[in-house]
């Protein structure tokens, strides 16, 4: 029987890595599948439509709010950012991991709605390196890049939230640490529950003499 894959939650400050190591994953393992968010912010230069993100207006995203189209949606430095629900249930059913790269409001919704998505906070060396990386990427303008750094001061208190971290040093040893943790979290209890259930039924049967 084909096992549903697991929901993963991955977050970390603006500029820590998190889409890299995404994209490491996907193309080092083939038991992945990346959610892609709808936004309401504008794309970056390079963004495409359906590929990054699904950059829509803020009625439309308030529309999909209304239809419940939505598993989680949060509102970061003044955008909307989603989880469409339909790709990440189809994904999930064929087996696959999906990866949710998304900020801690919308980690902690997914957390409360299930209770078995693992969630990743991935860490920077330093704060100092952190905003090397920010700046470095040269996307964001400075007012961007220091409203990004004070929002992950703000971020850094609830990192205890989540089940995990891995700290985005060595890239190689970041992407390798990542899927050994997701590969752990499969021999969960809480993963695993239709199998212990079968097996609690038969060894109660056998325990009855039938
Ligand atoms: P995020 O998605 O977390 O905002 P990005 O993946 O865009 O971050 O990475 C931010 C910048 O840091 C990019 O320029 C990227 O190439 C660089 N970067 C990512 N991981 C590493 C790493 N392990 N070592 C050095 N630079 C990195
Ligand atoms: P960026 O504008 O840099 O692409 O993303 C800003 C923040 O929004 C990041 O922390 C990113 O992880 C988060 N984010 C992206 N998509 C979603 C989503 O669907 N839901 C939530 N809650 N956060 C998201």
């Amino acid at each position: 029987m084909q096992k549903d894959g697991l929901l993963v939650v991955v977050s970390g400050f603006a500029g820590t890595g998190k889409g890299t190591l995404m994209k490491r994953l996907i193309a080092d393992y083939d038991n992945y599948a990346l959610s892609v968010s709808m936004t309401t912010r504008n794309p970056r230069p390079g963004e495409e439509h359906g590929r990054e993100y699904f950059f829509v207006s803020k009625e439309e995203f308030e529309k999909t709010i209304a239809e419940d189209g939505l598993i989680e949606y949060a509102c970061y430095v003044e955008n909307y950012y989603g989880t469409p629900k339909d790709y990440v249930n189809s994904q999930r059913a064929a087996g696959k991991n999906v990866l949710l790269e998304i900020e801690l409001q919308g980690a902690l919704k997914v957390k409360e709605k299930f209770p078995e998505a693992v969630l990743v906070f991935v860490l920077p060396p330093s704060g100092k390196i952190l905003k090397e990386r920010l700046v470095g990427r040269g996307t964001e303008t400075p007012e961007v890049v220091e409203k990004r750094m004070r929002r992950a001061a703000e971020e850094a208190q609830y990192i205890s939230k989540y089940d995990y971290i891995v700290v985005n040093d060595d890239l190689d040893t970041c992407v390798k640490e990542l899927h050994a943790i997701i590969e752990s979290a499969h021999h969960r209890p809480s993963n695993n529950t239709n199998f212990i259930t079968e097996i609690q039924n038969e060894l109660s049967q056998m325990a009855k003499g039938e």
